[in-house]
């Protein structure tokens, strides 16, 4: 039996037996793990109110031969309750949760997630636009799992790019001039305040971007694009973000 102490953000629950759960926790430095927290779901657990999902928690973790690690001790150190209390947050932070695990094998540490997971739900709790924080954060996910789309020529002729007659082609990997706008017949029509709000994405802090003065058409298309970009990362949108979108038309 060995100990493990960790810090992580709990991204998934699941009901195991009459009184266990199976976490899965993106921990700061050893990536995505899962583990197993016993009798959480009695009333009496002392651990329960630590390991809610989106809470940020250090944990001593207990490992045998070959089983999930046992949680043995968590102390939760950013409750985030604030997303628990609303709906909308709950569904845009488990929506973002999953994207994230989605994004990432098991068991390979990075950097950027565990503070993209932290800012987002952080975002969330202190009452800042769901939709806002769901864009910016979900593009800096794509974006720190690799891809890179250029937006600063086009991505075939590489010549500047003017502001007019562009498209945004997923299979190139980037935004298209209007000369070579037919060489992806699906590529995206996109105007040019969409592609500079997705360089402000790429630049800018979550708070800055808040403040970039751009009208609400010109978010909800940069949103959108960002929503096609996630579904051709992933092969098919996460589950989660449907539940999502049901919510924001309501
Ligand atoms: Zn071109």
């Amino acid at each position: 039996m060995s100990l493990t102490k960790t810090k992580g953000v709990i991204i998934r629950a699941t009901n195991l037996r009459e009184a266990d759960r199976i976490l899965e926790i993106y921990s700061d430095d050893l990536g995505k793990i899962r583990a197993v927290a016993r009798g959480v779901r009695k009333i009496q657990s002392k651990l329960a109110g630590h390991l809610e999902p989106f809470t940020y928690v250090d944990l001593m973790l207990a490992k045998g031969r070959g089983d999930l690690p046992t949680i043995t001790g968590a102390k939760a150190l950013l409750h985030f309750s604030g997303i628990r209390k609303d709906v909308e947050r709950m569904a845009s932070a488990s929506y973002l949760a999953e994207l994230v695990s989605r994004l990432n094998p098991d068991e390979q540490a990075s950097k950027r997630f565990p503070i993209i997971l932290r800012d987002s739900f952080e975002a969330l709790d202190t009452g800042h636009e769901p939709a806002q924080v769901v864009a910016y954060y979900e593009w800096n996910a794509v974006t720190a799992a690799g891809w890179q789309p250029e937006l600063q020529h086009c991505v075939n002729c590489y010549q500047k790019l003017y502001p007019q007659g562009l498209s945004f082609s997923l299979a190139a990997g980037g935004v298209l001039c209007k000369n070579c706008i037919e060489l992806d017949t699906e590529a995206i029509t996109v105007s040019p305040e969409a592609i500079k709000l997705l360089r402000c994405y790429s630049t800018l802090s979550f708070e800055e971007v808040e403040g970039v003065m751009v009208g609400k058409d010109v978010r909800k298309e940069t949103n959108q694009l960002v929503d096609h970009i996630v579904k051709y990362t992933l092969d098919r949108a996460p589950r989660s973000k449907a539940f999502l979108t049901h919510l924001e038309a309501m």
